[in-house]
Parts: C-alpha cells; sequence; structure tokens
C-alpha cells in the first residue's frame, strides 16, 4: 500500500436496496479494496460476497469491457464508429428534436433504472416531462416495486414503507412472503437471524413456493402454490376473525372500509384456502394465531413474490390489511415492509421517475400537483396522460409508435418479459441511445448511439434503501475513458435538444447543472411539505450525521423511525383502507401441453443481467452457470438426471440448458434463476420464457410464473 495516495472514501454497494454503506480503497487513482462501514446504520460494517467483491469489478481487466468513448452508427447494417461527446449528443438532439417535430412528443421515450442515482433520475424526469412534454418515461423499476408502490397507496394513502430495520429486533413474529431474503438481501437477513439468537421465542413464518434458505430459518413454513397469496391472507383473517385476534378498536378509529372486506372473508375458511394454496388448514390456522397473537409485534416482509404477479398489488393490499385488522403497524416491532430489490427504486419513486408519477410522490392526475411541478421547473405545464409503462412502452416501440428511444442503466432486452418481442421492438426502433457504463450488455447490441456512462465508486450524489433511508454516495477514482455520470449526460443533452428545438434559453434555464449537488438541492425543494419532506437534508448534513430517513423536513433534527405512529394515514380521511380483494389466478395456467409452473428468482453471488457481478470470478463458485431445478419426481418421468441437457418452452420461446434435481420444488414446479442472457447462452435467458401480463393498476409484470414443458435434448 502507497501510504502517501491511499484513500478511503465513504459510500454504498450499488447492488441490492438494503443499502449497505462501503468504504472505497483506493491508491489515487484505482479502486483498491471495499469493506463495510461500521457507521452505516443500514449494515454496521456487514457487507454480502457482491458488496464485498465490489473491488474485483473495478480491476483494469473489468475496466476495459466497459463503455469508454460516444459511438453512433449512421444506419442500422453499419458498425458504430467513435465519435466526440459534442457531436453524439448534437446528433442526438438533432434526431430527438426531429422525431418530436414530426410526430408529437410522445413519439419518444425514456426507459431509464432503479440503479440510477436520484439526481440522476431528477434530470431524466424533468427532460421528458418538463422540456419535452411526454409522460413516456419509466423504469425498470416497474418490473420491481411498483405493485408494493400502488399496494401502500391503496391501503396506507401513500407510497411509503412504515417500518425500519430496526423494528426486526423488536419482533415477536416475522412474516417473511415471496422473498428470499438470505439470498436476495443476505445483511439484512443476518439481523433475522440476530434477532432469533437474542429471543429464541421469535417465530418466523416464511411463504414461499420454494424451501429457499430463508424457509429453512422459519418455524413454520407454509409452500404456497404461485399467485395464491390473496387466499392466504384473507384466509388468515378469517381465522383472526372467528378467534377474535382482530383490534375491533383499532378498526373503528383508524380504518375504513373492513365490512366490505369482512364479508369476502367469510367464505375464506382454511379448509377453503388450503386447496387453492396447497398448504395444510392447520398450517394458516397456525400462522393466522402467531401472526395476530394479542400484544405481540408481528413485522412483515415481503418483496418480489408478492409484487411480481399480475394482482400483485392485491397481493400487497391482502398482506397490509392483516396488520391493519391487528393494529400491528406504527408501532415498534410492527407493520408491513416491503424490501426494495434495487438500490435506489426509493429514490426513483421519490423523484418521480416513472410514467405515473410526479416528484415529490406528486400524482399526474392531479391538476394541483402538476402546476406545483410545471411552476418549480419553469414550464406552462406538465402533460396529464399517463405514460407508457415498461411493458406498454416495449410494445409501442415494437409497434412503431414510439420512433426514438432512450434508455439509460439497464437492459431491457434480456429483464423484460418475453425479451425476444423486446430484442425485435428494438431492432425496428428508428433510433435507439443506449447510455450504460458497460458495452457489452444484451441492449447495447441495439444501440444506434452508445454513450459511456461512469458507474459505482465514479460517481455521486443520493440514494434512498428500502427503510427510507438517504445516503450519501461518493467516486473514489475517475471513470474509464470519456465515461461521464448519467446526470451530465442528460442535463448536457437536454441544453442541446433545447437548442435543436428552438428553445435553447428555456433549456438554459432548466438544466443549468453542473454539480450534482445543485440537483438535490431542486429535488430536495419538490418535496416541501409532502409526506417525505427532505428539506432539512443537504449533502453536507448527510456527510456528517450520516444516513437518514425521510422525512426529514427544514428544522427537524434526524429523521423519522417509523410512519403511522398516531393512527393517522395521509388519505382523504385520515383512516387507512382496506380492499375488498379476492383471490385471482395466474395469467397463464397449466395445461397438458405446458404442464410445469416455472417461477424465477436470484441467486446469492449475482445480481440482475450480471453486467457487473459476471466480471467477478469468484462469484461464479456459488453457480458457474444457469441451472434448471426440477422436482426429482419430475425428472424420473422425463428420465432426467443430474447434469443433463434440456430445452424449456414456452408459449413465448425456449432456452436450452442444464436441469438439476431438488427438493427445494414440490413436484409440478420448475426454478430458473434470471441472471444469465445472451452474453452467456444462446438465448435471453429465463426471459425467453417469461409472460408479458401485468397488474392492472402498478402495471407490473407475473414474472414469477408462466407454464412450462420441459424435454430431454
Ligand atoms: Fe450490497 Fe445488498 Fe449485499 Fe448489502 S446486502 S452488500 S447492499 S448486495
Amino acid at each position: 500500500r502507497d501510504s502517501e495516495r491511499y484513500a478511503e472514501t465513504k459510500s454504498t454497494c450499488c447492488y441490492c436496496g438494503v443499502g449497505c454503506g462501503v468504504i472505497i480503497e483506493s491508491d489515487g487513482e484505482r479502486i483498491t479494496g471495499v469493506r463495510g462501514d461500521p457507521d452505516h446504520p443500514a449494515n454496521f460494517g456487514r457487507l454480502c460476497t457482491k458488496g464485498a467483491t465490489l473491488h474485483l469489478s473495478a480491476t483494469p481487466a473489468t475496466l476495459a469491457l466497459r463503455a469508454a468513448h460516444p459511438e453512433l452508427r449512421e444506419s442500422k447494417a453499419a458498425p458504430r464508429s467513435r465519435r466526440s461527446w459534442d457531436a453524439a449528443l448534437d446528433h442526438a438532439a438533432a434526431r430527438f428534436a426531429a422525431t418530436i417535430r414530426e410526430h408529437g412528443p410522445d413519439s419518444v421515450a425514456f426507459y431509464v433504472s432503479g440503479q440510477l442515482l436520484t439526481e440522476d433520475y431528477y434530470v431524466f424526469n424533468k427532460l421528458a416531462k418538463g422540456l419535452i412534454g411526454t409522460n413516456n418515461i419509466d423504469t425498470n423499476s416497474r418490473l420491481c416495486m411498483s405493485s408494493a408502490v400502488t399496494g401502500y397507496k391503496m391501503t396506507l394513502g401513500a407510497d411509503a414503507p412504515p417500518c425500519a430495520y430496526d423494528d426486526i429486533a423488536q419482533a415477536d413474529c416475522l412474516f417473511i412472503a415471496g422473498s428470499n431474503t438470505a439470498w436476495a438481501h443476505p445483511v439484512l437477513f443476518r439481523r433475522i437471524e440476530d434477532a432469533k439468537k437474542a429471543n429464541p421465542e421469535l417465530k418466523i413464518i416464511v411463504v414461499d413456493p420454494r424451501r429457499t434458505d430463508t424457509a429453512e430459518a422459519a418455524d413454520l413454513f407454509l409452500p404456497i402454490l404461485p399467485g395464491s397469496d390473496i387466499a392466504l391472507y384473507n384466509a388468515m383473517l378469517h381465522v383472526m376473525l372467528w378467534e377474535g385476534l382482530v383490534d375491533n378498536a383499532y378498526i373503528a378509529a383508524h380504518t375504513e372500509g373492513f365490512e366490505a372486506l369482512k364479508a369476502i372473508v367469510r367464505d375464506y375458511t382454511p379448509a377453503f384456502a388450503a386447496d387453492l394454496c396447497g398448504v395444510p388448514a392447520e398450517d394458516i390456522v397456525k400462522a393466522a394465531q402467531w401472526f395476530g397473537a394479542a400484544g405481540a409485534a408481528t413485522l412483515s416482509l415481503y418483496c418480489q413474490g408478492l409484487n411480481q404477479s399480475s394482482h400483485g398489488s392485491h397481493n400487497n393490499a391482502a398482506l397490509i390489511h392483516l396488520h391493519l385488522a391487528t393494529g400491528k403497524i406504527g408501532k415498534p416491532g410492527c407493520g408491513p415492509f416491503s424490501l426494495t430489490g434495487q438500490p435506489n427504486a426509493m429514490g426513483g419513486r421519490e423523484a418521480g421517475g416513472m410514467a405515473t408519477l410526479l416528484p415529490g410522490h406528486r400524482e399526474l392526475a392531479n391538476p394541483e400537483h402538476r402546476a406545483e411541478i410545471a411552476e418549480l421547473w419553469g414550464v406552462d405545464s406538465v402533460p396529464e396522460a399517463p405514460g407508457l409503462s415498461a411493458v406498454e412502452l416495449f410494445d409501442a416501440v415494437h409497434a412503431g409508435k414510439i420512433k426514438a428511444l432512450w434508455i439509460a442503466c439497464t437492459n431491457p432486452a434480456q429483464s423484460l418479459p418475453e425479451a425476444d418481442k423486446v430484442r425485435e421492438a428494438l431492432a425496428r426502433c428508428d433510433f435507439v441511445v443506449v447510455q450504460e457504463a458497460y458495452a457489452d450488455t444484451d441492449t447495447a447490441e441495439f444501440a444506434d448511439l452508445l454513450l459511456p456512462a461512469s458507474s459505482w465508486g465514479e460517481k455521486e450524489g443520493t440514494v434512498t434503501n428500502s427503510e427510507r433511508r438517504i445516503s450519501r454516495v461518493l467516486a473514489a477514482s475517475a471513470a474509464p475513458g470519456e465515461a461521464r455520470a448519467d446526470w451530465d449526460i442528460a442535463a448536457d443533452f437536454s441544453r442541446r435538444l433545447g437548442i435543436a428545438l428552438g428553445r435553447a434559453q428555456q433549456a438554459a434555464a432548466m438544466f443549468p447543472y453542473v454539480r450534482s449537488e445543485q440537483i438535490f438541492i431542486d429535488h430536495a425543494e419538490t418535496t416541501r411539505g409532502r409526506d417525505l419532506d427532505i428539506t432539512g437534508l443537504s449533502y453536507a448534513r448527510l456527510e456528517n450525521q450520516g444516513p437518514q430517513q425521510w422525512p426529514c423536513p427544514t428544522g427537524a433534527a434526524s429523521g423519522r423511525t417509523r410512519l403511522y405512529v398516531d393512527g393517522v394515514f395521509p388519505t382523504p380521511s385520515g383512516r387507512a383502507r382496506f380492499v375488498a380483494v379476492k383471490h385471482q389466478p395466474t395469467a397463464e395456467a397449466i395445461d397438458a401441453r405446458y404442464p410445469l409452473r416455472l417461477t424465477t428468482g436470484r441467486l446469492r453471488d449475482q445480481w440482475h443481467g450480471m453486467s457487473r457481478t459476471g466480471t467477478v470470478a469468484r462469484l461464479y463458485s456459488h453457480e458457474p452457470e444457469p441451472v434448471l431445478e426440477l422436482n426429482a419426481k419430475d425428472m424420473e418421468r422425463r428420465q432426467l438426471k443430474d447434469g443433463d441437457l434440456v430445452r424449456a418452452k414456452s408459449r413465448r420461446g425456449g432456452i436450452a440448458l442444464r436441469v438439476r434435481a431438488s427438493d427445494t420444488l414440490r413436484t409440478g414446479q420448475v426454478f430458473l434463476p434470471m441472471h444469465w442472457g445472451r452474453r452467456f447462452m444462446d438465448s435471453a435467458g429465463a426471459n425467453a420464457l417469461t409472460i408479458a401480463a401485468f397488474d392492472p393498476y402498478s402495471k407490473q409484470p407475473e414474472l414469477k410464473h408462466a407454464a412450462i414443458q420441459v424435454e430431454k435434448l
């Protein structure tokens, strides 16, 4: 170590929504190491395998895989060649301006990412909705958390996880549903293990179609059939009513709509639900008794198993009902706590960076909200009609309605359902800009213009983790080549687009940003007086006092740990709402031709499409290649043995890979990890099989279930 040049920089891990703090070690030029930040309240120094190997994704060898210079192709048939930033962004501005002039603002779209920092999100959103006047900006967070958002809004009135990580240690019962926390949020799972060790009486219930590592830690495991969550939660409420476990005083004082739901759950006897869910009726009763036990603090932790469903919003609502009916919310160790998949899905929502939102948790449909944002942005108006959500957006590209598309920091050719159709859409689109750190993603191949973006350890701004905690992200080294920060690229493009549209002055005034802190100040101002008010935060405060939970308004001594402590909810009546939800089937039923239920998910040591984790050799030791897991009986029926090559097929496409017997699955179920795409195999991977059907409220697609067949090759 060259002690003269050695430096340490506090930042965060760029993978999951736990939002662990890291200390990046560098030699003045290069990142040389990483360790957990002992002072960060999300992890207190702990890191999982992915976080602990972050520095290995920044070695000279891995940096060579990065996009380093702008590259443009003049026609689809031509190869891309290097351009200057000026030439690249002027070309993009001219193409976007011509498209807008000829076909209108809604003929262009932006598809961004929960990996972006809040400042990046803010600028892209302002560019689309403010400067161009289209709400066609959506994000890969649509695939991740949008059903959690609608679930919260339907019931509690706002998109605000009411709990904190500290609640895990204070709970008497942990209800973990649709979340393999042990693999997907490993550092948070360490808290669960600690809580159990400190309190052996702690009851852990795990609901999951697979017997995951998380399920192994359960005192009660409910291996439900995919998509049957509502039946389970309604049946638990049925038992709670029958056994007098509901808190009638809380329901009367703080909620509305209970009678309509009560009439529905009357039919959800444990025996009725047991058939739909595929779990024993007595286990449903036991889960309800543990969850609803008088005086016990119950905390629910849930994730994609609920969200990635064609009825994900109602899955969320049905689980939140259990907290409202028992009054187990707004108290230590209590509440419905959605675990965020991506590092900054929360920050993106706060900045309003989705086709259906405005900054500061404002609604497009609300004229006052639109007027407030128009005033803050210095524009006449922002459009009212919702833009296209992720699946709809790529359908519109496929249909030729979107003619210019800007993709930033995400890989839709691999990560969206029905990925082969997405590839077709990208190939047809007149002009595709891909702003990326990595030059070799499945999506980069479709870029007419590839813009190199800086990445973890090279850029600064803020992120918000699952518990509403905002952390500073800092740069420890320069980006490779000519890569620039995402917000900087977006702001520069905006000013050039303004010139191309004949609105140079307006664009210059809207996008004066030369430092990310200017953007944070603008973003914070949009939250003034709102439920997520962060006008009391600044870069200096976050650096000096550490990460803070929102809200943290001007004058607040610190952020707020827990929401709804007073039982008042941000709805018109101030009461939380029960929603009359009923069991709904999955979008695609199994049949004789496609008799197996596919579910997809994460592995412990990989992240999303592996752009970054795929560059770290050590992370393959857990699972070196994608393997399709089946129950041993299903293997036997097909005369398959471990390692055999098979073709898995759905109505959308097929994929060839090896199989393995797994006792984590019941017969008729199949599991495939989501990580591998065309960079590693001859298909888009799991999303060659998945279905694009989506929830009508959240527009989140059903990535957790598809009907497939498996044949030996
Ligand atoms: Fe990073 Fe999540 Fe692991 Fe923490 S738990 S180190 S945020 S991947």
